[in-house]
């Protein structure tokens, strides 16, 4: 039986000190398999353990959600609570925020070059998988392409205001479209 294509190879972590312990785990129910004999040439690092999970988990945020990086890395910090030890280890917010700014501008899709483009998916719905994208549409009377973002939400108090306020403007349109046109309903006294 060739155990290698059932099991996942796990290397240590600590490249920089050239550390060759391996283990691995099955792939079909992630149980310990085997050990490659070799002990960690280092001391075990709680510290650094903690530090890479926390950076770990803000960089998957950065990456599933689109609020602002600096706000994720405070509430993760302040979600784990560190220690005065941790505190000395763990990077300033500065230090690392514009690297994870890259990492999530890496992952987002190119710009569009002209009006042709697909919209990737994380586009057409809101966060709670309800549409958002409701209208998208090329014709020669629009002069180009017409596209309406509304959630079902946003609609249902659109459709309930006695007062609408709309506005056109051109000035902070997204390139490649001429005007950015917005729908406004009241509730509660405001504008949403
Ligand atoms: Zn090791």
């Amino acid at each position: 039986m060739n155990t290698a294509k059932e099991t996942i190879g796990w290397r240590c972590a600590r490249r920089n000190v050239n550390c060759k312990a391996v283990i691995h785990t099955l792939k079909t129910t992630g149980e310990f398999s085997r050990w490659n004999g070799v002990f960690h040439y280092h001391t075990v690092d709680p510290n650094e353990a903690r530090k890479r999970e926390i950076l770990g988990t803000i960089k998957k945020r950065v990456l599933d959600e689109h609020i602002p990086v600096k706000i994720i890395v405070e509430q993760e910090y302040r979600k784990a609570n560190l220690s005065t030890e941790e505190k000395r280890i763990i990077p300033l917010p500065s230090k690392i925020e514009s690297e994870l700014h890259k990492t999530r501008r890496r992952a987002l899709p190119p710009v569009p070059r002209d009006q042709k483009f697909v919209v990737p998916p994380v586009y057409l719905e809101t966060y709670s998988k309800e549409p958002f994208l409701i209208y998208d549409k090329r014709k020669s009377q629009y002069g180009g392409r017409l596209m309406i973002f509304a959630s079902p939400e946003q609609l249902d108090v659109l459709f309930h205001s006695d007062i609408l306020f709309a506005d056109g403007t051109f000035r902070v349109s997204p390139i490649l479209f001429e005007q950015l046109y917005i729908l406004l309903g009241m509730q509660h006294g405001e504008g949403v």
